[in-house]
Order: structure tokens, then sequence, then C-alpha cells
């Protein structure tokens, strides 16, 4: 199945919500920065739950950026989302290694540990959106429930899950989140409060070899599910020779002429996908010149 994501409303418009299928596109994130299995579980979740914040923006421009910084060995993620889907991260440290935790899942929120998750909304404006709020459990899905509900004021359920085979490749990620309308009413409310405490996982429903609709189907449908548009969603980084080159040429005459003066190329690679840009002493020599 390709990745893509959904979009639905159920309850006469008083709950949107959102469900995704992306286990390539985190196998691709797992791919380009080779990641143990916990992290492809922290960075899959985030990136799949950063696809379908994307999908909240309206504007073809508007760039979402979600960070984690945290005290576990993790020490932190980053993605960025835009609104059509593509995703791109990374994690500060690819590989780290944990026992299985209480319920024998990969140990998420042990790798991740306490911290801040900030969310940044570039939306053309003059001022970048940004909020923060404190890790709750440090296993993402929680995490983002916390930010909607204290820095958007939006009640919402998010669920994440990324289940990986015994060699490490991905074997299910998907997740969904729901949010409430402020003129939800309380008897929908409890009706899906309870709901939610009953379903199965996301890695269960995906197993089971539901489709992002009908994992909704599974948590909406006695509420009047009405499925949206559906788009593809995918891991994609936008880098180019010259955007890396930038970074290059904020180093400092002294530094650039250290490297200059070992006399070979260098290699520089993009955060967000590792791919390796090459720069030869002669474009080193031209960047050196470039500054007073
Ligand atoms: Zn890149």
């Amino acid at each position: 199945m390709n990745d893509y994501l959904v979009r639905a409303t159920a309850a006469d418009g008083a709950i949107r919500a959102f469900a995704v299928t992306s286990k390539n596109m985190v196998e691709e994130a797992r791919n380009a920065h080779k990641t143990s299995p916990v992290i492809t579980a922290a960075l899959g979740r985030l990136l799949s739950g950063a696809a379908m914040m994307g999908t909240m923006m309206k504007g073809e421009k508007d760039l979402l950026t979600v960070q984690i910084q945290c005290d576990g060995p993790a020490k932190g993620l980053t993605v960025t989302a835009d609104a059509n889907g593509h995703v791109k991260g990374f994690p500060r440290v690819s590989e780290v290694y944990l026992p299985p935790n209480a319920i024998g899942k990969l140990d998420v929120g042990g790798a991740v540990g306490a911290g801040t998750l900030y969310v940044m909304k570039d939306m053309g404006l003059k001022e970048p959106y940004v909020g923060q709020t404190a890790l709750s459990t440090g296993e993402i899905a929680e995490d983002l429930t916390c930010y909607f509900a204290v820095s958007e004021q939006i009640p919402s359920a998010v669920g994440l899950g990324v289940l990986v085979n015994a060699d490490g490749s991905v074997r299910q990620a998907g997740g969904f989140i729901l949010q409430l309308m402020p003129f939800t009413s309380e008897e929908i409310i409890e009706k899906l409060e309870k709901k939610i405490s009953e379903i199965p996982s996301v890695t269960e429903m995906l197993e089971a070899g539901k489709t992002p609709e009908e994992m909704l189907s599974v948590i909406l449908g006695e509420f009047g599910l009405s499925i949206g548009d559906t788009m593809p969603v995918e891991f994609r980084c936008d880098c180019s020779k010259e955007r890396v080159s930038r970074a290059v040429s904020t180093l400092s005459k002294k530094d650039l002429q250290d490297i200059i003066n070992d006399g070979e190329a260098i290699e520089v690679k993009c955060q967000f996908c590792n791919r390796a840009y090459h720069f030869s002493v002669e474009e080193l020599k031209e960047m050196r010149g470039m500054k007073a």
C-alpha cells in the first residue's frame, strides 16, 4: 500500500479527523539516518504526526517544524512538514538501544525522557507561530495531544504507531488525529472518550490490514463518519548543493582557510536526509574570496 493520508469529519462536523499510513515514509527515514529500532519508532511517530499536522495549514508554502528537545539518550528530534504531505526529519542520535518497556514495546518514552516539544509554523507572516509544551510521556502521541490542548486549546486524541521487523526494517507505521470543535456536545465527548479507550492500537489496526479510512471507521463509525479527501504522503528532502553551500559559507574565514590548507575536497551532509555534497578546494577558495 502506498503511503497516504485521509481527512474526515464526524458528528456533523463537531469532530475533524486525520489518519495516515506511512510505512514507506518511515522506512525512507530509517534508511537515510540508519536509525536503531527505538529511534526509528520515535522519528517515525513524529514524522507521521507532522504529516497530518502539516495538512492542517492552509497555504501552499506554509511550513511546519516540530522539534523535541529532551534529556533521554535520543537527545532530540526535528521534523518538518508542508501542507502537501511532504515530510523530512532527523534524530539528534541515530542509534539508541534500550530494553523493551513494561508492555514489551519499543521504549520510545525511555529514549526521549523529559523535555520540551516545540511547534513552529511559518505561514509567510513576519513572525512564525511558535508553541511549546513540556513533554508528557515522551511517547510522542501523548506529547502532541498535550501540545494541542495547552498551546492551541483544541481537545484532541492522537494515536501513532511504528512496528519494526526483526531486521530493523519498518513493518507498519501510521496514526490518527481527532480534534473536537468548540461546539462539541458533552454527550459526544463522553462517547468518544469511551470509544478511544476501547479501540485497538494503531499498529494492531495496521497489522490487521486496515487502511486509514478503515482506522477512522473503527473509531468514528458510530459518529456519522464522513470521509473527505486523500493525499499521498512521502519523505522528501528539498536540499541542493546551493542550499548546503550556504551553511558552509557561514564558516569563518579562518575555518575556511584551515580546510583549504588541508588541500582536500570536503563532504558536507544534509542534516535532514544525509545526502552528501562535495566541495572542491577551488570552490572553498571561491567562498573564502567572498568574505571580507
Ligand atoms: Zn536533504
